[in-house]
């Protein structure tokens, strides 16, 4: 089998990233912003519905009154869409600004976030529009490779912060010391969310996850 091409891992010098302070790796749906929320909204707009009531994104998306949800393509066409044209129309997750805010005071932010290339410049510009002036990466697939990457970069603490267990799961496998959290944004979403929280700590109130951070990357 053929060895799956190299990422391009990005420098942090480069993106601006200290190599002094620890570094925190934050994604963005569902962990800094409400996409389940924002994304239903831009589906409503669109004549669908969004149920959510499974942890899955496509088969959620219903014509209105459907037993059945609608083709995956569609589905995905109507998600390419919302990241090119709408995504930085979704709300902050509570707390989330204040906390990485005052973890910023003694930490390096890094946002990782698995978006299409499309949405680059309108997230970048959310992101900044909520005071959030971090380093933005756009990646796809499981967070492990790139973040051991980015963390072989610095000789400090490190931790990353998701909401889907795969990607959380990937980062312990391939970057063993990099402390891991799982964050689930959405109230709908929470008791949906697959979970494993004696492996990466499960925290959905951001200002007790800001805690628990400045714990892991300075204790
Ligand atoms: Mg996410």
């Amino acid at each position: 089998m053929a060895e799956p091409a190299a990422l391009p891992i990005p420098s942090l010098d480069k993106l601006g990233v200290s190599r002094d302070r620890p570094l925190v790796i934050v994604d963005v749906d569902e962990v800094l912003g409400l996409f389940m929320k924002g994304f239903g909204g831009f589906l409503a707009n669109r004549g669908y519905d969004f149920r959510i009531d499974r942890f899955a994104l496509f088969q959620n998306i219903y014509a209105p009154g459907a037993a059945e949800h609608l083709d995956l393509e569609t589905g995905r066409a109507l998600f390419n869409e919302f990241f090119a044209g709408h995504c930085a129309e979704i709300e902050p997750a509570p707390g989330a600004v204040a906390a990485l805010t005052k973890l910023h005071r003694r930490a390096e932010i890094l946002i990782l976030s698995n978006a299409p290339p499309q949405a680059e410049t309108l997230r970048g510009q959310w992101l900044r529009k909520h005071g959030l002036p971090h380093p933005l990466i756009l990646s796809s697939g499981p967070k492990g490779p790139i973040t051991a990457g980015l963390v072989a970069q610095t000789a400090q603490r490190t931790a990353f912060i998701d909401d889907l267990l795969p990607n959380l799961d990937s980062v312990a496998e391939h970057s063993p010391a990099t402390a891991t959290f799982q964050h689930v944004a959405d109230e709908r979403l929470r008791p949906l969310a697959p979970a494993a929280p004696e492996r990466h700590p499960r925290i959905d109130d951001w200002a007790e996850l800001g805690e628990a951070i400045e714990r892991a990357i300075h204790g």
